[in-house]
């Protein structure tokens, strides 16, 4: 499918001439209509809740958009209960859903009710230890080992994956639980992650809901929700098709009916924990090409780098890009698109055929939405690019500033003789 940008060249050079460039921005119209569709995909199931992946786009603004469609959010550090709280969050409406959690996250998450997904069994007495009283409700992560396929195709490999728990520890942890008078009861998986096939939620929702019957048969215990977490993915190669979450809410709504129902167990409510693709394609980082180098292979230099989108240089991601305004020239030249890192991975696009690129060019970098600007650090002294949102009518406005070199500098600023030293 051929990758649209959901902006012109001429509100790109609008922003920029307010902001500068490099600068995420994302579309809030896109948002909406996708965070309308997944409520609807699900309006069967009488408690569903998607839960954003805080982690995946850490911008209250953002947050606040998915509170009107009554979204949660779900969180796995202090920052981002901190954030999902300011953001008008409380209560059930945040999950915690974290790993390898130190005390005082489970301590905060537990004086502002949050629903708590504990990772591991020996976080039991852990959370006891620090925290005392268990909640009502309590979730738990199962991880079922080995590898999780759809049809024949492998897409993950659960055995080798650091989360949740097995079979028995799921069946010791609801009983420990119980005995500590735990009331409801929750199941939480992330089994495959970024899957583009319509199949992956109802696969994993009937494993899931077998567990839950099982859990409930051996442990004799309400279980009150299942969390199908993250993992629906989004094509970001134009040779991909998206998913259809119509289609996906339709596939576990059949799984519920076949598994949940007949074991009279048609009041558990559905959670997800989407991330990806509530965002991914909503957001996009724009970068002015700033130079060209011919050696042995023809460089496009942005003012871009690896510091604002990792993805590339982490995991080789294939990230579209867009010159924009030459969207119909033919992509008759060869780039690789480099950012200023002194690290040779820090490219955007290697022999990527894009139309002619000149100087001032703004090159459109799609589907950075999600675990974009998130995943953004500051090696080389490269500072964070700010956010902004474009709205439905057209008028944008700033959701982050820009990082300056006063914050890259302020964890000196107990140093007296410091504070002089970076004075201007
Ligand atoms: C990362 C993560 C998510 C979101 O994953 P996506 O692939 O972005 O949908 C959800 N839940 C948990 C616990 C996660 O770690």
């Amino acid at each position: 499918m051929k990758k649209i940008p959901f902006l012109s060249r001429e509100k790109a050079e609008e922003i920029a001439s307010e902001y500068g460039t490099p600068y995420y921005v994302y579309d809030e119209a896109g948002i909406r209509k996708n965070a309308k569709a997944v409520a609807d995909a699900f309006s069967w199931n009488n408690g569903f809740r998607e839960y954003f992946a805080v982690k995946a786009t850490p911008n209250p603004f953002i947050l606040k958009i998915f509170k009107d469609y009554g979204f949660g959010c779900d969180c796995s550090s202090m920052a981002e209960l901190r954030m999902a709280k300011a953001a008008g969050f409380s209560g059930e409406e945040i999950m915690f859903s974290s790993n390898d959690t130190p005390a005082e996250e489970y301590v905060y998450a537990a004086e502002i009710g949050a629903l708590i997904n504990f990772d591991d069994i020996t976080m039991l007495p852990y959370y006891l230890e620090h925290v005392g009283e268990f909640p009502e409700t309590v979730c738990c992560r199962y991880n079922p080992g080995g590898t999780f396929s759809i049809a024949n195709d492998i897409m993950d490999n659960p055995g080798d994956s650091k989360y949740g728990m097995t079979e028995e520890q799921m069946v010791e942890a609801f009983r420990t639980l119980k005995a500590h008078g735990v009331k409801h009861f929750g199941i939480h998986a992330f089994l495959a992650s970024n899957t583009v096939t319509d199949d992956y939620y109802p696969t994993l929702a009937r494993q899931l809901f077998e567990l839950a019957v099982e859990l409930k048969k051996k442990c004799g215990v309400h279980i009150d929700l299942i969390n199908l977490s993250g993992g629906v993915g989004i094509p970001y190669k134009p040779s991909q098709e998206s998913n259809h979450i119509d289609l996906i809410g339709w596939g576990v709504r059949e799984a519920y009916e076949e598994v949940l129902v007949p074991s009279n167990m048609g009041d558990v409510k559905i959670f997800t924990e989407m991330g990806r693709f509530m965002m991914g394609p909503y957001g996009a980082l724009v970068t002015r090409a700033i130079h060209e180098k011919h050696i042995y292979k023809e460089y496009i230099g942005v003012d871009a780098c690896a510091a604002n989108l990792m993805r590339p240089a982490m995991y080789g991601a294939y990230h579209h890009i867009t010159v924009l305004g030459k969207e119909e020239f033919p992509d008759d030249h060869r780039y690789d698109v480099a950012g200023s890192l002194c690290e040779n991975n820090d490219k955007f696009a290697i022999d990527r055929l894009l139309p002619k690129i000149d100087m001032g060019d703004l090159l459109y970098i799609h589907d950075a939405g999600a675990h974009g600007f998130a995943m953004g650090y500051n090696y080389n002294g490269r500072l964070w690019s700010p956010e902004v949102l474009l709205h439905e009518n057209g008028s944008f406005s700033l959701i982050r500033r820009g990082q300056t070199l006063n914050d890259y500098f302020a964890t000196f600023d107990c140093f007296e003789e410091f504070k002089e030293m970076f004075e201007d």
